[in-house]
């Protein structure tokens, strides 16, 4: 049973000007591709061979965990973002924001900050608690907050190879874009 890449949910040209064509081309097409492959290629024959990415998640390590967990990030980031979105959410998810941290401007700076001091390759997560708190958590690399009970509800990835393209070195430049491009409808769902 292989993994496959799953379509992205808009045109590679759709987050222009936040995120370009030739950025998504190589962020989806290259990258989020070759974590496919590479999962593909280290599964058979292993303890995870029938195992769902999810299962992965919560227990494998090395290259396995690595690249599966990199495979449902991506998934996840594409399903963050959609074209003519961002703004303020609405809604249950704007009531839990304010409960959680007080207010939308309150939750964005804290975020903001997070995605741009976390040291190195990462994803920033808003997430849901077991209590049913939100919280946002920092995670390296592959890092993915299901591994700790928690219900992932948006991510912004942090990697080089998401902005390099098009901000070179400016991370804070692409998060600042990233909050144009927040789809507050599928963070809602997720809640
Ligand atoms: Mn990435």
């Amino acid at each position: 049973m292989a993994f496959e890449l799953p379509d992205l949910p808009y045109a590679m040209d759709a987050l222009e000007p936040f995120i370009s064509k030739q950025t998504l081309e190589f962020h989806y097409g290259k990258h989020h591709q070759a974590y496919v492959n590479n999962l593909n290629n280290l599964v058979p024959g292993s303890e995870f061979a029938w195992a769902t990415l999810e299962d992965i998640i919560r227990k494998a390590a090395g290259g396995i965990f690595n690249n599966g967990a990199q495979v449902w990030n991506h998934t996840f980031y594409w399903n963050c973002l959609a074209p003519k979105a961002g703004g303020e959410p609405k809604g249950s998810i704007q009531d839990a924001i304010v409960e959680s941290f007080g207010s939308f401007s309150a939750f964005r700076d804290e975020f903001t900050k997070a995605a741009a001091t976390l040291f190195g390759s990462g994803w920033a997560w808003l997430v849901k608690t077991p209590e049913g708190k939100l919280k946002i958590v920092q995670e390296s690399n592959a890092g993915n907050p299901l591994r700790n009970g928690f219900t992932p509800l948006l991510t912004c990835d942090v990697w080089e190879h998401a902005y390099y393209l098009d901000k070179q070195n400016r991370r804070p430049d692409y998060i600042s874009d990233f909050w144009n491009l927040v789809d507050w409808t599928a963070v809602k769902n997720r809640l």
